[in-house]
């Protein structure tokens, strides 16, 4: 049996965090070293600019710093695909022929898209941008471009996948059975709480640990992070269920310590500013591997450009086959 087609990716609005690997990239990596996956892994540029298209230069940066980030998490070019979506024309122009398959009432229902809407206020106000909303039309494109069986996803991802499932069902009931309906597999990742206590990661909120971190800015961080209110003195009993240096501790501190961690901390026998030290070591001890190999391709962006390149021009190849397929079933197929 041959290996099943993924396809996942990341907006390059910004440099990865602890967030994103614990939730997803470790998972890729993971898939990719089993052997039984041919993953593709966009880099969504023109996603990006749906909500930053008044900020070229910060998606053009994060461009190489996403792509540097796969590569020192383990993201390895022989086994994984990695390209750059706007260097795909096909995506833009499939992107084009399904927004005649979709309506805007069924995007405008889309559980995802309006909470993401919701949280775009402050840029879009009372009136969001045709490409914000037909960003699940450009995702089904980025999908089927490449026929994939598979994409990984969150549970609140779930909707765009159920869409794209919905435009390759429309698709293949009037042209002809062409694309591939492709299955959402759930990613068992974990979500990561910020340091101050909120739910989600990010940079606008600035709770996030970076796997490009210094030592130094993971120790400040870390000093900053939320703990017990209630502990004042160091002999105050405390409560490390409700504090974030615990919660972190539980990442990336060994099980047995995690237990002296707790009791301690109940039993008012440990001061925070000792815990969150012992904190920070463990968290740069545990990116430690990654920052070292970041810091080689920081010192070899031409390496980052030639996997880059070759990355996309391998897509590119796939993407053209799929389209040639697509347009011969549309119809679309002029002087062949
Ligand atoms: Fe949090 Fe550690 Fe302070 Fe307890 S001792 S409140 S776990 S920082």
């Amino acid at each position: 049996m041959g290996k099943k087609v993924i396809v996942t990716g990341d907006r390059p609005t910004g440099r990865l965090h602890i967030g994103h690997y614990f939730g997803s990239l470790r998972k890729r990596v993971e898939m990719q070293n089993s052997g039984l996956y041919e993953p593709y892994i966009l880099i969504a540029d023109v996603q990006a600019l749906t909500d930053n298209f008044n900020n070229p230069d910060k998606v053009h940066k994060n461009v190489r710093e996403v792509a540097m980030d796969y590569l020192s998490c383990g993201i390895d070019p022989e086994k994984s695909t990695i390209y750059v979506q706007s260097m795909i024309p096909e995506v833009a122009e499939l992107t084009v022929f399904y927004s005649n398959l979709v309506t805007i009432a069924r995007l405008e229902r889309n559980p995802t898209v309006k909470t993401e809407i919701a949280q775009k206020r402050d840029l879009f106000g009372e009136s969001v941008t045709y490409g914000f909303l037909g960003y699940p039309v450009s995702q089904a494109a980025d999908i089927t471009a490449f026929e994939a069986e598979l994409v990984p996803v969150g549970e609140d991802q779930l909707p765009l996948i159920e869409q794209c499932r919905e435009i390759v069902r429309k698709f293949n009931s009037i042209y002809g059975d062409v694309l591939k309906e492709p299955e959402a597999i759930l990613s068992d990742g974990k979500r990561i709480k910020g340091l101050d206590g909120n739910e989600k990661m990010g940079k606008s909120l600035g709770n996030a640990i970076y796997l490009s971190d210094s030592e130094e800015e993971i120790t400040k961080k870390v000093m900053g992070a939320v703990t017990d209110p209630g502990r004042i003195k160091k002999d105050d009993l405390g409560n490390p269920d409700i504090c974030m240096v615990s919660y972190y501790h539980k990442l990336f501190t060994n099980p047995d310590d995690y237990e002296t961690v707790c009791n301690e901390c109940k039993a008012g026998t440990r001061g925070c500013v000792a815990c969150k030290k012992q904190l920070a070591h463990n968290i740069i001890e545990y990116l430690r591997p990654i920052r070292e190999k970041r810091k080689y391709y920081e010192e070899h962006q031409e390496i980052v450009d030639k996997i880059l390149m070759e990355g996309t021009l391998k897509a590119q190849k796939k993407a053209k086959e799929t389209m040639r397929k697509i347009k011969k079933a549309m119809k679309l197929n002029y002087f062949e």
